[in-house]
């Protein structure tokens, strides 16, 4: 079966630029695809099992920032992100849904001193905007927080900021209507059509076919077993997640990352709250869905209640669970499948970080059929072997 609208001629020679392209996954790194597939002129379907936007990225911390200590590659990769979304933010700084102010991180333990002096240290090496702050330059900052539940020192990256990812999928999905894209939701679990050693489409799980000289794939957590089911390994790691929005809090904050909660600030007064202490105590059944304990949740909102002034209490107004998406070996996986001609994947822990500069290399790499420099070193290739 083939469905009427369906892009008809994707037998074009190999090499050539598509004209066609068929993006699976309707999360913030394929409508990032998708839209610059777009700009570049490429008739785009994006198409994905349930909604839009119903996978990780509606579950996100979604903190922009390349804090910490990573390979230069990687380490570029994510500062050109966040230079993206300076250049959306520049645009319209009047969106509640993407803000730079800033991040604060700590550590605990015995060698928290050590640590965030070290961390500091490679931070400033690699020319990333960082200070070190004592309790009392903490509080003056940021005068909402606590800064007695921090350690001695933390350390703020005044450069980093957050988004709100479901604000920015239907952002790019405007633009892809706009442009006369097709969205395709409700497919279902949908797979790579193959002929001849090519990927020529995709097959939801009606039978339906809907065929394109390109096809990216960019499943969250499912990509692997997407590209298994096409002949492609790609192994996963991707660890099961909770992310908790609050009611609106009369607060102001940074991105914190501290030892027992990560906050970030949300449209409409609230937080959005995460860690990973409690991974262990998410139920994940077969179909996917998850259930935690409510007491998980409250124990989680009264870490970061700690963060704030005596008197802020973040009251939850709702959860979501499931995987978060992170390839095997921790690096991302983005660009075009040697395996299988006309195939590129998009598969990334920092999604949100790397949603737009991803989406701008990889529909390079779709466009011209070249490997973008930048993507060297993350290329589905390496798995081959
Ligand atoms: C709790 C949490 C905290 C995070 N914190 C940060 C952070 O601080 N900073 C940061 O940069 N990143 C962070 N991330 C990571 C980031 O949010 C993700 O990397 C990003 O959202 C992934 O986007 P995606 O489009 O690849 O996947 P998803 O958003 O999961 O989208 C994939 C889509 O594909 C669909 N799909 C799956 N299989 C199929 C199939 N067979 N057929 C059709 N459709 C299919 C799904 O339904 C889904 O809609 C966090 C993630 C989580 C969960």
């Amino acid at each position: 079966m083939t469905s009427p609208a369906t892009p008809s001629d994707p037998s074009g020679p190999t090499g050539a630029a598509p004209t066609t392209a068929i993006v699976l996954g309707g999360g913030a790194l394929g409508t990032s695809i998708a839209a610059h597939l777009a700009r570049a002129g490429v008739a785009v379907t994006l198409a994905t099992s349930g909604e839009l936007c119903d996978g990780a990225s509606g579950r996100s911390l979604s903190w922009l920032n390349s804090a910490g200590d990573r390979r230069p590659a990687y380490h570029a990769l994510r500062v050109l992100g966040i230079d993206r979304y300076r250049t959306l933010f520049a645009a319209d700084p009047s969106r509640d849904w993407l803000r730079f102010p800033g991040g604060v991180w700590w550590t605990d333990g015995e060698d928290a001193d050590q640590e965030t002096r070290s961390r500091h240290e490679g931070e400033v090496d690699r020319g990333y905007h960082s200070r070190l702050l004592g309790r009392e330059d903490l509080q003056a900052a940021f005068p909402d927080l606590d800064a007695r539940a921090a350690g001695a020192a933390a350390i703020h990256n005044p450069g980093e900021g957050w988004v709100s990812l479901p604000h920015l999928v239907e952002h790019l999905a405007a633009e892809l209507r706009e442009r006369g894209a097709r969205i395709l939701t409700g497919l279902g679990a949908c797979e790579v059509l193959v002929e001849d050693g090519r990927a020529v489409g995709v097959r939801d799980s009606s039978g339906t076919e809907h065929r394109a000289d390109a096809v990216v794939v960019a499943c969250g957590a499912g990509t692997s077993a997407v590209m298994a089911r096409a002949g492609v390994q790609i192994p996963d790691g991707s660890p099961l997640s909770m992310l908790v929005t609050t009611e609106p809090a009369e607060a102001e904050a940074p991105v914190l990352n501290t030892p027992r909660a990560a906050v970030r600030p949300n449209p409409g007064g609230t937080f959005c709250v995460d860690h990973d202490w409690y991974v262990d105590r998410i139920v994940e059944r077969e179909d996917g869905s998850c259930t935690v304990d409510e007491e998980i949740v409250e124990e989680l909102l009264a870490e970061a209640s700690r963060l704030f002034a005596p008197g802020t209490r973040l009251r939850a107004a709702g959860w979501a669970a499931g995987r978060k998406p992170i390839p095997a070996d921790g690096e991302p996986v983005l660009g075009t499948v040697s395996a299988l001609p006309g195939c590129a994947v998009a598969f990334t822990h920092s999604g949100a970080t790397l949603a737009l500069i991803a989406g701008e290399t990889v529909a390079h790499e779709v466009v011209t059929g070249r490997r973008h420099p930048l993507l060297a070193a993350f290329s589905p290739d390496r798995f081959a072997a």
